[in-house]
């Protein structure tokens, strides 16, 4: 199917006029909002959606968004993944409830973090276990660990991931050289000083990169998924962890995104031995909290830090970090909503949007891909699932996906307003499946 593009600004039109006729009280509330937030907004990301105003959230309950003017959507952006598991599951929301009544925050470790500690060891297969508020926050603990346990300075990302706002990682790969991402606000330094970045999907690269053994860590997520989705090749995970082994370099897993693989991540489902495991977002059902595990051997590499530094801060952690509100969500979603069973619906249904998409764009000869990591999809503009950085971002079609996001949430489906990231929830139905589909295939046919 051709799509014409010169169409696209007029529907575009259409489709912003329609988005703010219904939305007045919405627009009131970003008109007030001016007067004290910058950009009209408590983050600048909230205004990224391509919306003429942000939307003003009044509530959300599992797999369903309900806006200030009354309108509900489908939600299969989830928070960006902070409510993978559904808005406000009742085990955390009890949890919380209880919690609540018996203090927030005391700088001190909760009564229930030996169980916490055993659930992520049996979950994730690592023994020794760490908690942050965000995963952002453990990456950089993990990078501080890496460089201090290997004595190592450098470390390596992949061309095009993202792992939080960490200053290190916020790198590219332009011309053969690792450069700092454009678009940065007040960098401290010069972030590609001791970074290097590689291709995903280039075990060549990557055993040049490492070969001169001055890379403290690879810090990695399994799936590349936020720069659309990037699947490893078949033995690519293999190549990356024998390379790492042979330079003596350390490997960090991020699963953020990748919890959608299943109840241990991407590392679990896919027997990956990982040194650090990194996770964040979904990980306490929505509440900030992030964890990273590592093996025994990193542990007692980390008791040799810990025995040989001098007096002084540390440089890690934060006051509210572990703090026992964050702790009782942690526990309820790891013991009570990661379960065997939410994951087995939240894979079905996957399959079955998977199905649907394919089958779609296959009716409409959109000539698109689809790609999947458990219960998170993407839709690629190209012809062929993409294998590094560069050829996804080839592919995209900025106007097109605007008007597609647009013309979802007019119509009551929200995906993640960054590239065409769509996430499955244990509260997911099939019948929001089916309307993400009716719908987008309505877009089509316009465009057709
Ligand atoms: N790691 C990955 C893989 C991510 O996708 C993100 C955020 N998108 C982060 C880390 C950082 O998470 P947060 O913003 O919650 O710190």
């Amino acid at each position: 199917m051709a799509i014409d593009e010169s169409r696209l600004p007029l529907l575009a039109q259409r489709e912003r006029d329609a988005f703010v006729r219904a939305r007045p009280r919405s627009a009131e509330f970003a008109r007030r909002a001016h007067a004290h937030w910058l950009h009209g907004v408590p983050l600048h990301w909230m205004q990224d959606w391509g919306t003429p105003f942000p939307l003003f959230v009044r509530s959300a309950r599992g797999a369903e968004l309900i806006d200030v003017d009354g309108i509900r959507y489908a939600d299969f952006c989830l928070g960006d993944t902070g409510a993978m598991f559904g808005h406000s599951p009742e085990p955390v929301a009890h949890a919380l409830a209880t919690q609540a009544g018996q203090g927030f925050t005391a700088m001190l470790a909760g009564e229930r973090i030996a169980a916490v500690g055993a659930l992520l060891a049996e979950r994730f297969g690592l023994p020794f276990w760490q908690l942050t508020q965000t995963a952002t926050e453990a990456n950089r603990a993990v990078l501080r660990y890496a460089r201090a346990a290997s004595g190592r300075q450098k470390v390596l990302v992949f061309d095009g991931c993202y792992h939080g706002t960490v200053d290190e990682t916020m790198v590219r790969l332009r011309d053969g050289r690792t450069v700092a991402r454009g678009g940065q606000i007040g960098a401290p330094f010069d972030l590609a000083a001791h970074t290097v970045a590689v291709p995903f999907n280039d075990a060549a690269a990557l055993e040049q990169a490492l070969a001169p053994r001055d890379v403290a860590c690879v810090l990695a997520e399994p799936v590349m998924t936020n720069v659309g989705m990037v699947l490893p090749d078949p033995g690519f995970h293999a190549a990356l962890r024998r390379l790492t082994r042979t330079t003596g370099t350390l490997l960090v897993i991020d699963e953020t995104h990748t919890l959608s693989s299943g109840p241990g991540g991407y590392t679990r489902v896919h027997g990956l031995e990982p040194d650090f495991l990194v996770c964040g977002k979904a990980i306490a059902g929505g509440v900030p909290c992030a964890v990273y595990g590592f093996t025994a051997e990193v542990e007692g590499a980390l008791r040799r830090v810990w025995s040989e530094r001098g007096h002084g801060h540390s440089g890690l952690g934060t006051t509210l970090t572990a703090n026992l509100l964050a702790l009782a969500a942690l526990e309820a979603t790891l013991a009570e909503v990661m379960t065997a069973a939410a994951y087995a619906h939240m894979e079905r249904l996957a399959a079955q949007l998977e199905r649907g998409l394919g089958e779609l764009c296959a009716s409409r000869a959109t000539g698109w891909n689809v790609a999947r990591v458990g219960a998170r999809l993407e839709i690629g503009y190209g012809a062929t699932r993409p294998r590094t950085a560069v050829e996804s971002e080839a592919a995209m079609r900025p106007a097109l996906e605007h008007l597609l996001h647009l013309y979802l949430l007019n119509r009551g489906v929200l995906l993640t307003p960054f590239h065409n990231m769509m996430l499955l929830s244990p509260a997911t139905a099939a019948a929001d499946v089916g309307r993400l589909l009716a719908t987008l295939d309505a877009a089509l046919a316009e465009l057709a």
